[in-house]
């Protein structure tokens, strides 16, 4: 296991599905790790989440149960966000919301050393103007996982207008370090994957809301008719509704174009807290063994 040059200790904001998920992934790559959220819950889940899914691979036989051990050893939590300050590296994977994302940065800056590169994991907000709310636009850049992040292969590696080629450079050694492949994208609105995936999905709540089809037959339709391995609304249970809704915002507000609105009943769901797996209900119910669709 190689790690990537000049990068050791690296912090991640949010331990959300896609923080936990980043902070399994560099520690079982050798990279120290720091994580921190507002919610003390979310922090005292980071050890049995990761655990859980390091299980996975050691029973698929992909990792070894010493090498387990020693990636969660390597995970530690903080309540205090300034202690990330002296890493080389942190990932904020807060919720998707820019004065959140903001507000972060804004926090962190007077404690960074001049060295450390910050990224953000935003499905869709822009690079450029995260970077220019901190003191390093340069060392600053969209570094993008995909959920569930132990298992997903890519990684967008999204440049800012400042984000200098040493960081850019170096962000793509740490995704190959961590045995995974970067696709470059521009810092346009929700860049490659969720311009493309998320007005699908967008396009499939459409169809539940003007009764074009069920929940099951629309997600039947795409698994056997587009040989896509879930379907649209089964994966945005899975992405997260909240999330699915922020991206559509913020393609709709980014271009001004009608064609991304997002659908009324996406809004709906959203403002009922029926956010999908992470709450137990979305398009489908997760309380009983199987999931029940809601429709
Ligand atoms: P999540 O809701 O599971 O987790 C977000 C976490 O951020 C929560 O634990 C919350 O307490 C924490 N948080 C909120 N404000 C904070 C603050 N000020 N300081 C520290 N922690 C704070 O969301 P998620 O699905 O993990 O998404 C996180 C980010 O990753 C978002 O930007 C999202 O767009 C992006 N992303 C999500 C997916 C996906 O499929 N869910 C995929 C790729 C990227």
């Amino acid at each position: 296991m190689t790690r990537a040059e000049g990068i050791e200790r690296v912090g991640v904001v949010g331990a959300g599905q896609m923080g936990n998920g980043i902070a399994h992934v560099f520690a079982l790559a050798g990279y120290e790790v720091l994580v921190t959220d507002t919610n003390p819950e979310a922090l005292a889940a980071i050890p049995v989440i990761v655990s859980r899914n390091l299980d996975r691979q050691v029973n698929k036989g992909a990792i070894t149960a010493e090498a387990k051990a020693d990636a969660l050893g390597r995970i530690r939590a903080t309540p205090d966000m300034p202690d990330l300050g002296p890493l080389d590296l942190i990932i904020e994977a807060a919720t998707e919301r820019e004065p959140v994302k903001t507000a972060i940065f804004e926090a962190l800056v007077p404690h960074l050393a001049p060295h450390t590169i910050l990224a953000t994991n935003t499905s869709s907000i822009s690079i450029t103007r995260l970077a220019s709310r901190t003191d390093r636009p340069g060392k600053f850049l969209g570094v993008h996982f995909m959920n569930p992040v132990p298992v997903m292969q890519l990684v967008e590696l999204i440049r800012g207008i400042a984000t200098d080629e040493p960081t850019f450079e170096r962000a793509l050694s740490v995704v190959q370090s961590l045995g995974k492949t970067a696709a470059v994208a521009q810092d346009f609105p929700a860049f490659i994957v969720n311009r493309v995936l998320i007005p699908m999905i967008n396009e499939a709540v459409y169809t539940l809301y003007e009764g074009v089809g069920t929940v099951s037959s629309i997600d039947l339709a795409m698994k056997l008719g587009a040989n896509h391995p879930m379907g649209p609304l089964e994966l945005a249970d899975f992405i997260g509704l909240d999330t699915c809704l922020a991206i559509m915002n913020v393609l709709h507000d980014g271009f001004a174009d009608t064609k991304y609105r997002p659908c009324p009943l996406l809004t709906k769901y959203v403002e009922a807290g029926w956010l999908g797996r992470k709450t137990k209900r979305g398009f489908y119910d997760y309380h009983g063994d199987a999931p029940v669709p809601t429709r």
